[in-house]
């Protein structure tokens, strides 16, 4: 990879829970999961089943490789569709691999606790200490960042207002506290002023989320949640209002007054196969003409 160039590829681009079959071929029915390599590092953004796919493709390149496996997982929020990967996600069996996992801390309970939970047998043949690799776990706070520097094996955790103009690659970090009961972070993953703003599991707001609309400042891509389309989201017998996601219009005026590059619409209803998102991305591209269905494989270098 270049120096300074960003390369995203989405492995799973579904909201609440995955959707095999024949209405998914296109698009793809795995729940989020994105990954992003910058330098020498690479960047897992939530570990939805779209990550038990992105674990064989990683397994093999350290079957390739004398070298061992750093990898940073970034988990936006903690429920079932963001994390539910984890115990199929093969290079959390390796020893060779390390796991640095950055989240939220919930209520009392540790980014470690919450995992360790989900994994307990009453849920999970696995559990979270019987995982070979090194685990390292965080709990990130909004006014954290992370720092990736150019030949270390993992990031520094550092505070916002302690970033300076270096050329490293950094992921900042953006709280919304328009999704139920915990919020969700949104990241925005930098390197030499190009950027990837990921957006999931947040509702707009009437006026646009304008601090959002500032976190996505000119960003290359920004992937935005668009579980709804706007009927949907405002049906007066099942009204989606303040389940915490967006139509795809919301996200087209956030992209367009961000001054985004590019949109992806992500995060798709698991009610909508192939021929609903195409229908929503051509009126997505009404309001923001660059804009795409987020789709399983697609891969972007900026
Ligand atoms: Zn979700
Ligand atoms: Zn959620």
């Amino acid at each position: 990879m270049a120096e300074n160039e960003l390369f995203v590829r989405f492995w799973g681009v579904r909201g609440s829970h995955p959707v095999p079959g024949k209405s998914t071929l296109r698009y793809g029915g795995n729940t989020s999961c994105v990954e992003v390599r910058v330098k020498n590092h690479i960047i897992i953004l939530d570990a939805g089943t779209g990550i038990v796919n992105l674990g064989h493709q990683l397994l093999k390149e350290l079957q390739n490789s004398t070298d061992t496996l750093n990898l940073t997982i970034l988990f936006s929020h903690t429920h079932f569709d963001h994390l539910q990967g984890i115990p199929f996600f093969l290079p959390a069996y390796q020893p060779r691999c390390t796991l640095n996992f950055y989240g939220p801390k919930v209520f009392s309970q540790s980014l470690e606790e919450i995992l360790a939970q989900s994994m307990e047998p009453q849920y999970s043949p696995i559990e979270l200490n019987e995982l070979k690799a090194k685990m390292n776990f965080h709990n990130l706070h909004e006014n954290n960042a992370l720092v990736f520097k150019e030949n270390s094996d993992k990031p520094t955790l550092v505070w916002q207002n302690e970033l300076n103009d270096s050329t490293d690659a950094v992921v900042k970090i953006m709280r919304s506290y328009a999704h139920p009961k915990i919020g969700v972070f949104i990241f925005r993953v930098e390197v030499n002023g190009k950027s990837v703003v990921y957006a999931t599991d947040t509702e707009g707001y009437v006026g646009n989320d304008t601090r959002l609309i500032e976190f996505a400042k000119n960003t290359e891509l920004l992937i935005h949640d668009a579980q709804y389309d706007p009927e949907e989201y405002l049906d007066k017998n099942f009204s989606k209002q303040g389940f915490g996601h967006s139509t795809y219009a919301m996200a087209a005026n956030v992209a367009e007054e961000a001054g985004a590059k590019r949109l992806a619409l992500f995060h798709h209803a698991p009610s909508h196969g192939d021929e609903k998102l195409a229908e929503m991305e051509a009126k997505a591209k009404e309001l923001f003409p660059n804009t795409m269905i987020g789709t399983e494989g697609v891969e972007f270098r900026f």
